[in-house]
């Protein structure tokens, strides 16, 4: 099953694009090395695009700016299915609309499984 990987703005639900097969190792790699390409952005706004050849990830298209406006903001990798590196992913059936939806928390959560990123169980009555 082919599966594509981009890095993903959590803050502003933005993506950077170039997606690329099975590359989730590649996406990790490009956010570590962010500074360089917030670097680029800056001092040489007129690069549009960057080749980056690295141990994982060899002949993808960083786009500099890109990384410049997410500066500071939340980077992860995202699948082409709209979840992230870090989620949990397991299916579940749903209590209230009784259908399968896909979970979003983190993993290794604990409490129940959401499709809402970020939830946190309130207190059981
Ligand atoms: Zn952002
Ligand atoms: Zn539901
Ligand atoms: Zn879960």
């Amino acid at each position: 099953m082919s599966n594509h990987w981009s890095v993903h703005c959590v803050d502003c639900n933005d993506d950077h694009g170039n997606p690329r097969n099975h590359a989730e190792d590649g996406m990790v790699a490009l956010i570590a090395h962010r500074e360089v390409w917030e670097l680029v952005g800056e001092r040489a706004p007129d690069v549009s695009e960057l080749s980056y050849d690295g141990r994982v990830l060899s002949g993808y298209r960083v786009i500099p700016f890109w990384f410049l406006k997410h500066r500071g903001h939340v980077l992860a990798p995202q699948s082409e299915y709209g979840y992230l590196l870090d989620d949990c992913t397991k299916q579940f059936t749903c209590g209230e609309c009784n259908t399968v939806h896909t979970c979003r928390r983190k993993k290794d959560h604990t409490g129940g499984h959401s499709r809402i990123r970020g939830y946190t169980p309130g207190p059981r009555l």
